[in-house]
Parts: structure tokens; C-alpha cells; sequence
């Protein structure tokens, strides 16, 4: 997929792996400057190496920052205003699930899982808001989970935060609509990445890999029959946050191979 974003600007928040890296390279390959974020330094480092070595026109950047430490956040900020002074794209893109039923989930992981799925997005979104303001094909996209839509128990937090997400991001579409700021988020079924990958490792299977995620679309009766790959959410991201979704605003993609089974 090629949209030319040539003199535009990309803020990817966790874009040191997954569906943030690809969507990071995608950014990179339509032309954007982009800047990404991560907790981790070496899985940082090592993303920016692949990423400084995509040839697009823009320039790159990689920084270590939480998105849930308004300090790394403002720092993160500021390096962005010095380097190009303005924002076109924020992706609010970090994070990960909980696994937890309402039974094994204490007062503090809620606070935790509440706090990741509304202030990952509430503090970027502050912080970058005066620079996206300066643009004037300014987008938000939000990376969310069919969850929000369709809960599922055994992830009993991560559903609720998702769904609450789901609100924000409508309400922020209509607040920020007068500062032609457009906000807008993809809802996720199963996507292959770091996080499946932790999963797997942590139940010691003795299957491969790809036997584990090949049963796992089976389990969950993904109609596609397989788990999503990365880019595959990055092109909606890139789309969504591109103006060549201009007068889309306050809705969501589904990327999820088929798995929800509301009408809506
Ligand atoms: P990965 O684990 O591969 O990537 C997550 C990225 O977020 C990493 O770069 C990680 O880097 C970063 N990150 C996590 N927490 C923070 C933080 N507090 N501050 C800054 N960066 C952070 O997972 P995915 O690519 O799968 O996940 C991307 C998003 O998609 C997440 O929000 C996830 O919840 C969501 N999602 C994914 C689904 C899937 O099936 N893959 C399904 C539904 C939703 P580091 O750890 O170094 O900080």
C-alpha cells in the first residue's frame, strides 16, 4: 500500500515492536518523518536499526519513553517539537492485555489495566494536541480490541478498558472536530506478535509456534482461519491516519479475520 505522506509527521507510541513497528515502516515507506517510543532500549535500538534502514524521504527517530510518565512524555514531546515542530499523525498504539477473570483480578490490577488501556492514550494525546493542532490534515487513530465490543471473560479488565476506550475516542472525535482533528481506532481480533509469541513461551508448549497459533485460530473459530500479521492492522492505521480517510471521524475498522459475531 503506497499513500504518499511526504512533508508529514508520525508519532508511533510502542512503535518498537508488533503492529507499532509495522505500521512505524509503513509510515516510513509512504514517505512520513516518524518518531517512535518504547519502554525497553534494546528492543528500541534494534527497531530503529530496521527502521532507519527503510530509504523513505522523511527522517526517523527513535526514544525511550512510558507512555504512562508524564516526565518521558513531555520529553518525548519536546524532542518532537525541536525536531520538526509540528505533528500529522498520532498513533496511540502501546500496550498490551491482561489476562485475568473478574475472580483472579485484584483492586491493583484493575488500577494498572485502567490506567495502560485510558492514560496511554490521555497523556500522548495532551502532550502531542498543540502540535497536531498546527496541522492541517491532523488524525488520531487509536489502537483497540474487538473486546471493546465483545468481551471476553477470561480477559475481564482488558474488555472493560476497551470498551471505555472505545467511548474516548468518540467523544475526543466530536470535541476535536471544530480543530479539524480527526480521531478515529481500529478494533483488533488475534494479530501474531510479541505478545502471542510471550504467551506461547509462558505456557512451555510442545508444539512449534506455528502449530500453537494455527490451533489457537481453531480454538478461537477465527473465520479466516489464521491469526492477522502485523501489517495487516498497520494499513488500516496508516489509512485512518492519513488524509485519505478525510472525512472519517469517530468510527472504527474491524481487523479481526471475521471473529465478531455482532451486527452493528
Ligand atoms: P507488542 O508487545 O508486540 O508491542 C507492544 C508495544 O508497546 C511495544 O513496543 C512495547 O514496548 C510498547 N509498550 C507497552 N507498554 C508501553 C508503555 N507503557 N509505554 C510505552 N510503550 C509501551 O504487542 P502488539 O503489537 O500486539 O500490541 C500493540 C497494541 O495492540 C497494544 O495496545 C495491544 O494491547 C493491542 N492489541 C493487540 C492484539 C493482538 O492480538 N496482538 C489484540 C488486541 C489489542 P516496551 O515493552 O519496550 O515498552
Amino acid at each position: 500500500m503506497f499513500i504518499d505522506l511526504s512533508e508529514q509527521t508520525a508519532i508511533v507510541t510502542g512503535g518498537s515492536s508488533g503492529i507499532g513497528k509495522a505500521t512505524a515502516k509503513l509510515l516510513r515507506n509512504c514517505g512520513a518523518n516518524v518518531a517512535i517510543c518504547g519502554r525497553d532500549e534494546k528492543r528500541l535500538r534494534e527497531a530503529e536499526s530496521e527502521l532507519n534502514a527503510i530509504s523513505g524521504s522523511g527522517n526517523f527517530f527513535a526514544r525511550t519513553c512510558d507512555v504512562l510518565n508524564s516526565d518521558e512524555v513531555e520529553a518525548f514531546t519536546e524532542a518532537v517539537t525541536k525536531e520538526w515542530g509540528r505533528v500529522d499523525m498520532l498513533i496511540n498504539n502501546a500496550g498490551q492485555g491482561r489476562v485475568s477473570t473478574f475472580a483472579d483480578t485484584d483492586d491493583m490490577a484493575w488500577r494498572q489495566e485502567l490506567d495502560l488501556k485510558f492514560f496511554g492514550v490521555i497523556k500522548p494525546t495532551r502532550a502531542f494536541l498543540p502540535l497536531l493542532e498546527k496541522s492541517k490534515t491532523a488524525s488520531i487513530v487509536c489502537v483497540n480490541s474487538m473486546l471493546a465490543l465483545q468481551p471476553e471473560p477470561h480477559m475481564v479488565a482488558t474488555s472493560a478498558a476497551r470498551a471505555g476506550l472505545l467511548n474516548l475516542v468518540h467523544s475526543l472525535a466530536i470535541e476535536f472536530a471544530p480543530k479539524h482533528i480527526r480521531v478515529n481506532s481500529i478494533l483488533l481480533g488475534l494479530v501474531d506478535s510479541d505478545q502471542w509469541r510471550r504467551r506461547y513461551e509462558q505456557e512451555n508448549s510442545n508444539q512449534t509456534y506455528e502449530q500453537w497459533t494455527t490451533e489457537l485460530a481453531e480454538r478461537k473459530r477465527i473465520p479466516l482461519g489464521r491469526l492477522g500479521q502485523p501489517d495487516e492492522p498497520a494499513k488500516a492505521i496508516v489509512f485512518l491516519a492519513s488524509p485519505a480517510s478525510s472525512y472519517t471521524t469517530g468510527t472504527s475498522i474491524d481487523i479481526s479475520g471475521g471473529l465478531a459475531r455482532h451486527v452493528s
